[in-house]
């Protein structure tokens, strides 16, 4: 334990990271608090925007219509109207009409975001801090001492690890070199890698989930000489949203699959008999998505271990769809030859005087191929394992022991409604966490209909255990019933 530095000025709440879930958590705090002080710890300088709607390239759009992605849990819509009342944004943005189901650029949501925060202050008050978290410490008088690189520390009550997603886990591969080599880049998000792959000469994308088709989309404006190629194991893009008449819920509490093969059968059934009836197949998953966390949690780790290993990358390209707009463009590069899409399980990463010599072995007909490519960027989804990080925090934390990630290392080993467990499986009073690193036990954890009731949950959390505070011997009770009753 930590004895805390004297100086350190004290919130109630830090919050480290401020793309959605910090930002909305903060929102929540300050709509509905009568007092209450709030430090928002942002390492990038920009907040309320985080990876995903931090984009400057406007051709990246939301995965989800503009109906669905409103921020709070009791408002779907309420993004829509945002939108509609604000032309000049949308015009400023290339949109000229917005309907409940078009796809819009995610740097209008981060507009949105950024406007939720800026009007948040009428319950207390919010301080925005520019600094990468470093350390949490915990104190003997049960609060934290939160420290920052280059600046001033804080004392705080309650912290939320609200850290989001880090960057791809590199591939395993024999000989590791590859890493070193600046043709090989890391970070598929930032502005240098867009300018790098626009480059003259051919370039290979590893990986073709939404990340994927990012790049894709900037490097049809970007690149007009080489080709790109994109590699995936099993060569599966996201599958096209598509409006849809609703399909009737197929499962109940107690008809919840108990096992990974009993729910792809029931899924495949459903489907059939939802086509026979002329409805489509996304009618089915979308039916599924208020029991998804339910029937992972039910399953034990073995199961869950299954359902990773075969079902996972089937269900995320049908479940995590991209807007039809965003596969036309795709469509487009095949035909015109600039994209060529390979399925195959890569091997090596060489790197010679130009070029990378990329080896993989070619699912459909199981040979070699060798492709020369300027430029390798990694797109293989974010990195979960936390013990592989090296984020410096998630260094930290790990040292002190109080986190640990979860048996299937999707995240961290958290209590349900996101309070930390430590190394010995204790709950870590007061230190909370929200979206990704909840993969572990809720697996649906990624996208803002999740996140919203999840930071709306835990503000709502946090300020029951701060009214009673007084009452420290209650306050785990008080927790499970405010987690059960999701006051
Ligand atoms: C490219 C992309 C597109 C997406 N598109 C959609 C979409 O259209 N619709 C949808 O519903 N979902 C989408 N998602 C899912 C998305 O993950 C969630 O919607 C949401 O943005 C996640 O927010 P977050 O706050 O958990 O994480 P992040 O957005 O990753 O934010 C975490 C923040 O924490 C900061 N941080 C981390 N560690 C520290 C530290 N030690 N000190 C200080 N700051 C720190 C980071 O700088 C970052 O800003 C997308 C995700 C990605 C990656």
């Amino acid at each position: 334990m930590d004895s805390g530095s004297p100086d350190a000025s004290a919130v109630d709440v830090a919050i480290i990271g401020a793309g959605f879930c910090g930002s909305m958590v903060a929102v929540n705090l300050l709509r509905k608090a009568k007092e209450i002080e709030v430090a928002l710890i942002e390492r990038s300088g920009s907040f309320a925007r985080g990876l995903a709607y931090g984009t400057t390239d406007r051709s990246h759009l939301l995965n989800v219509p503009a109906a669905k992605m409103g921020a709070f849990p009791d408002d779907h819509e309420h993004f829509y109207r945002w939108a509609r009342e604000n032309p000049e944004e949308l015009k400023r943005q290339g949109v000229n009409a917005v309907e409940p189901h078009s796809f819009l650029p995610r740097v209008l949501y981060g507009r949105y975001l950024a406007g939720l925060l800026d009007q948040s202050g009428a319950g207390g008050s919010l301080r925005r801090i520019t600094a990468e978290a470093i350390d949490v410490a915990p104190q003997a008088n049960g609060r934290f001492r939160v420290k920052l690189r280059n600046a001033p520390g804080l004392i705080a009550q309650h912290v939320v690890l609200a850290l989001g997603n880090f960057p791809p886990g590199d591939p395993k591969l024999r000989d590791q070199r590859y890493h070193r080599v600046e043709r090989y880049l890391v970070n598929p998000w930032s502005e240098e890698t867009r300018k790098k792959l626009a480059e003259a000469g051919d370039v290979l994308i590893l990986g073709s989930g939404l990340t994927g088709l990012d790049l894709l989309l900037s490097l049809a404006t970007l690149k007009s000489q080489g080709t790109i190629h994109v590699l995936s194991r099993r060569g599966l893009f996201p599958k096209p949203h598509r409006t849809v008449k609703p399909f009737a819920s197929f499962l109940d509490q107690k008809s919840l699959p108990r096992t990974a093969r009993q729910a792809c059968r029931l899924i495949r059934a459903q489907v059939k008999q939802a086509e026979a009836g002329g409805i489509d197949w996304r009618a089915v998953i979308d039916s599924i998505r208020p029991y998804s966390q339910q029937i992972w949690r039910q399953w034990p780790t073995e199961e869950r271990r299954r359902f990773l290993r075969h079902l996972k990358a089937f269900w995320e390209s049908h479940r995590h769809r991209a807007a039809p707009e965003v596969l036309e463009v795709k469509s487009q590069l095949e035909e015109a030859g600039r994209l060529r899409c390979h399925r195959g399980r890569i091997f090596s990463i060489a790197p010679e005087k130009e070029f990378l010599s990329v080896q993989f072995r070619d699912s459909n007909d199981h040979s070699d191929r060798v492709l020369r490519v300027g430029y390798v960027v990694n797109c293989t989804g974010p990195e979960c394992n936390y013990h592989k990080l090296t984020d410096p925090l998630v260094v930290q934390l790990f040292s002190r022991g109080i986190i640990v990630p979860d048996p299937l290392f999707l995240g961290l080993d958290v209590g349900l409604g996101g309070t930390i467990l430590n190394l010995q499986g204790e709950r870590v009073t007061h230190l909370h966490t929200l979206g990704s690193p909840q993969k572990g036990i809720l697996f649906e954890t990624t996208a803002v209909p999740e996140l919203r009731e999840q930071a709306a949950e835990l503000a709502n959390r946090i300020l029951y255990q701060l009214e009673h505070r007084q009452n420290s011997q209650k306050l785990d009770q008080s927790e499970h019933a405010a987690v059960a009753f999701q006051i």
